[in-house]
């Protein structure tokens, strides 16, 4: 029996499971599992003797054959209830989802040990990857573990220790003068030149399916009770696609029941086309013409199915929300207070928790969850150098720390 197949998330029409992710009608292709089937061999009650990882949740991703899963040990990251944001922020509960714990430092080991498991799954064996630096540091890793061949390609704003990342996992690692999208235009033509598949967001099913897992985590973290808001710093989309994914299997399921946690999507100034789109009353996204925010996964001016983001963003009561460069400092140093090392797209989550708690947005009844979703250390190269005090002796010392 078919365990899984495609159903389009535009004109909802469906298909057999392939390697592909977009339907004819131009619409982003969801995995559409038998649930009558998962439901024979996944138990709740029996979670907590499965490994500790994403594959504890095996029946909801589309892997056809158990030996083709390449696995670095991702998911089942700690979320973390943070006691002083809650009194300063006057909230019953806030938690940090700590993705930054993840292989290779962000979350995108979530999606790339699903997408190259899939690869295996299908016997490829060459892939590519655009990508603003985290998504071609976990394929370079994955496909390393698997004997996959790898190109990737980031923007040459990139912070260094990302690029040197995917050169020690070694994948074939080059610089573009351009944005996200245009180094995903040059591995689109070179497809047929060099016989890669390109495991960009959104081009396979791998990507959203491993995101998902993050979804399914926080439910089970929590007992099987959502918070309200969730708050996720996006770029591609492909986590905000994966959670709302989540819910919905969790629910179809029954092993929860609504309401949907209000999703928000965190933007930097500079960069936000969720954000614009969302408040117009239309649809249809709108990309980002002019792109001058700093070098994040947030930087994404054409994520690839827009108006299915705007479409969760809408149906979960969710918003958008922008932060400058400033708020994230600020942030970031907020978190570290409290024992987090957070990346500048985690400490953009916070900063849009706080604006939106500010405006009242996020009411003081709401359970919260932030994402951080890779470590500061990664972004060394750009963040302003930390301003700590230099000492070469113990009188040096005496007087900085008494000074
Ligand atoms: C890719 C990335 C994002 C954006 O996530 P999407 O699910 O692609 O929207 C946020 N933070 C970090 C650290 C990333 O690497």
């Amino acid at each position: 029996m078919e365990r899984f197949r495609f159903i389009c998330s535009r004109c909802g029409k469906s298909e057999p499971f392939s390697y592909k992710a977009v339907c004819d009608c131009g619409g982003t292709l969801l995995v559409d599992y038998d649930l009558e089937l998962v439901s024979q061999t996944l138990f709740q009650n029996q979670l907590s003797l499965r490994s500790s990882t994403m594959w504890r949740y095996r029946e909801l991703l589309p892997i056809q054959h158990q030996s083709s899963i390449v696995s670095l040990g991702e998911g089942w990251t700690p979320l973390l209830r943070m006691p002083t944001l809650e009194k300063e922020l006057q909230l019953p509960a806030l938690w940090i989802k700590r993705e930054e714990q993840n292989p290779t430092g962000s979350f995108k080991a979530r999606g790339f040990a699903a997408a190259v498991s899939i690869m295996n799954d299908f016997q490829l064996k060459k892939a590519a990857v655009p990508s603003n630096g985290n998504a071609a540091s976990a394929l370079s890793a994955y496909a390393a573990r698997a004997g996959i061949e790898v190109v990737v390609i980031v923007p040459k704003d990139c912070p260094g220790i990302i690029v040197e990342e995917c050169v020690r996992y070694g994948a074939k690692t080059f610089l573009t003068s351009g944005l996200i999208h245009d180094a995903g235009a040059i591995l689109e033509q070179g497809k047929q030149r060099y016989g890669w598949v390109n495991v960009g967001t959104l081009k396979e099913p791998g990507r959203i399916e491993g995101k998902k897992t993050m979804g399914l985590e926080l439910a089970e973290q929590l007992g099987w009770k959502l918070p309200d808001v969730i708050v996720y710093p996006t770029g591609g989309g492909s986590g905000i696609i994966g959670m709302w994914k989540a819910f919905n299997e969790l629910i179809a399921l029954g092993w929860i029941c609504g309401p949907m946690p209000r999703i928000v999507s965190v933007q930097e100034s500079g960069c936000d086309p969720i954000v614009q789109s969302i408040h117009q009353n239309d649809s249809r996204f709108i990309p980002a013409a002019n792109t001058s925010s700093s070098p994040t996964g947030m930087r994404v001016p054409h994520p690839p199915d827009g108006d299915l983001l705007l479409s969760i963003l809408r149906q979960t009561n969710g918003t958008a929300v922008t932060v400058t460069a400033q708020e994230i400092a600020v942030s970031q140093k907020r978190l570290g207070r409290c024992g987090i090392s957070s990346s500048p797209e985690g400490a953009a989550a916070l900063a849009g928790c706080i604006r939106l708690r500010d405006n009242g947005w996020i009411r003081d009844t709401d359970r919260v969850v932030v994402f951080n979703t890779s470590h500061a250390d990664k972004y060394i190269h750009w963040a302003a150098p930390p301003e700590v005090p230099i000492v070469q002796d113990y009188h040096d010392f005496i007087a900085a720390y008494d000074g």
